[in-house]
């Protein structure tokens, strides 16, 4: 089974991209539901002081089709003491590492909006 994880339907097999939004469906079991974020199954792949700065990343990130979040000190959800001067993205664990090569492909690019 299939989902969107922009619009949350479930697709039958042979749908590959949402026909609502166009995003790629992606495998249900690595789909987190946001009610499911927890500090467990996030991690942390970039952090700036720049709020604009993270939120680029993760438009790059989605844009690469890797599900992203940004932890903040506006987000209760995640308190994160002492730390709160820091904009965190976080993704879910098992895109950790598509994602922190897609970051370094950034980084690395002169082309690229940072
Ligand atoms: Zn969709």
């Amino acid at each position: 089974m299939l989902v969107c994880p922009n619009c949350n339907y479930e697709y039958t097999e042979g749908v590959t991209i949402c026909p609502d939004c166009g995003t790629n469906l992606i495998e249900e079991k690595s789909f987190v539901k946001p009610e499911e974020w927890t500090e467990q199954n996030w991690e942390v792949v970039f952090t700036s002081n720049l709020e604009y700065e993270v939120e680029m990343m993760k438009d790059n990130l989605e844009g690469a089709g890797i599900h992203s979040a940004i932890l903040s000190q506006a987000d209760r959800n995640f308190p994160a003491p002492g730390d709160l001067t820091v904009v965190k993205l976080l993704v879910p664990k098992n895109e950790v590492r598509a994602a922190l090569n897609f970051i370094e492909q950034i980084k690395n690019s002169p082309d690229e909006q940072v």
